[in-house]
């Protein structure tokens, strides 16, 4: 018997090592990764130069406590700041508690701008995590179910529709911020209009409420771009980080800048690992290799080139839906639920997801080079054809 809580349906594989986009099990198979531990693993596995600093850090210091000034962190919120125009960073462990942390903030803009009863508008297909204030601003019941009563303070509404938070804040003078992903993951892969993401920066100027970028999963690179928002040409308040910051060493981050600044002040939040020496060392090295191997250019490129090839292999096939995204963050809409794909394609030695029943869900690591991409294609194609009853390709 395992003594495991029961929270997770896992697949029946172990893996004991990877190399860039491959991972190998117990029984020595290897698999193509095109999920990188749910969009963490930005580098790939065991990336030398950050295998070397970690273990460099760990020779040295993993932690010490937030009373004393830790430099690697002090160094990782100017390259951050740096990256975004925003002012200021919190370090934390996770992206909920990143957005735990974002939620509080707008609680305490709510409670200095004479409206203590703070509303945050938050969208349909929304995910901002598992604690009881993330829970309660993401978008799937099912993941909300059970843990009623939740706190309050949302208003929700679909996804990549302007009129409908004009409506939302004029039906309640509470409203503080706005809160959304740039481009929703766990909603299904879905990309929010730049014309939509630049008006809610008008309506959340000509207002003073906070405009907030979960940037949890779509964030450090995943898109082509460091932060997806950029894709709108837009400056958020605050942004949300994790899953990539540090290629798997646990560390979330909030960032605020503009009407946000120096809302938080000393007391008002802390923690006792977030911001470590060793998660922020993981922070510095991983910026620092995307931009020494020009990995947003290579997301862009790669994405592109998986998509075209989806889009080859699909010509003509009405049950395929949709093939969308941005860069290395993919989706494959199908007509159909498909989670038992998953199961097949691990079969076939490749690493995939799918997420709202129907969507195939692809996050490679940012390292991947045409040959895997292609690969990619190569292995999920013919299984998402025969799982839809068509017939098989021929290679011309
Ligand atoms: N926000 C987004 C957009 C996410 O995709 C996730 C996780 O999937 C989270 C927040 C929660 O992050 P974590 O699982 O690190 O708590």
């Amino acid at each position: 018997m395992s003594h495991l809580m029961n929270t997770y349906a896992r697949l029946p594989v172990a893996f004991t090592h990877g190399k860039g986009a491959w991972l190998t099990d117990e029984d020595g198979h290897e698999y193509l990764d095109a999920l990188a531990g749910i969009a963490v693993n930005g580098l790939g596995h065991a990336h030398p130069k950050l295998t070397a600093a970690l273990a460099e850090q760990a020779g040295r210091l993993i932690h010490t406590s937030n009373i004393y000034r830790i430099r690697e962190q002090e160094a990782l919120a100017d390259r951050i700041c740096a990256l975004t125009g925003l002012d200021e960073v919190f370090f934390a462990n996770s992206g909920s508690e990143a957005n735990e942390g974002a939620l509080k903030l707008v609680r305490m803009y709510g409670h200095k701008h004479g409206k203590p009863e703070a509303q945050t508008i938050v969208m349909e297909h929304a995910w901002h995590g598992r604690t009881l204030a993330t829970l309660a601003a993401t978008g799937s019941e099912k993941a909300r179910k059970g843990f009623e009563p939740l706190p309050s303070g949302f208003i929700r509404v679909p996804y990549s529709d302007l009129a409908a938070v004009e409506r939302a804040a004029t039906d309640d003078p509470r409203v503080q911020a706005v809160w959304l992903e740039a481009l929703q993951g766990e909603g299904g892969i879905r990309v929010a209009d730049a014309d939509y993401m630049r008006a809610l920066r008008r309506l959340c100027d000509e207002n003073a409420w906070l405009l907030m970028v979960d940037e949890v999963q779509c964030g450090i690179a995943r898109t082509g771009k460091w932060f997806g928002y950029e894709w709108a040409g837009i400056k958020p308040d605050v942004i949300t980080l994790a899953k990539g910051l540090g290629s798997g060493v646990p560390i979330g981050a909030l960032v605020a800048g503009g009407l946000a600044r120096g809302t938080l002040g000393p007391g008002n939040h802390g923690t006792t690992f977030g911001g470590g020496p060793l998660a922020c060392r993981a922070g510095l090295e991983t910026l620092r290799i995307i931009e020494e191997e020009d990995l947003l250019a290579n997301a862009d490129a790669m994405g592109q080139r998986i998509r075209a090839g989806f889009a080859a292999a699909f010509d003509g096939l009405a049950s395929v839906v949709s093939i969308r995204g941005q860069g290395l963050m993919i989706g494959i809409e199908l007509d159909r639920p498909c989670a038992d794909l998953v199961k097949q394609a691990l079969a076939s030695r490749l690493l995939i997801n799918v997420t709202q029943d129907r969507v195939i869900r692809l996050l490679p690591p940012l390292v991947i080079n045409g040959r895997e991409a292609d690969e990619i294609v190569a292995r999920l194609a013919p299984l998402v054809r025969a799982f839809v009853g068509a017939p098989i390709q021929r290679a011309a």
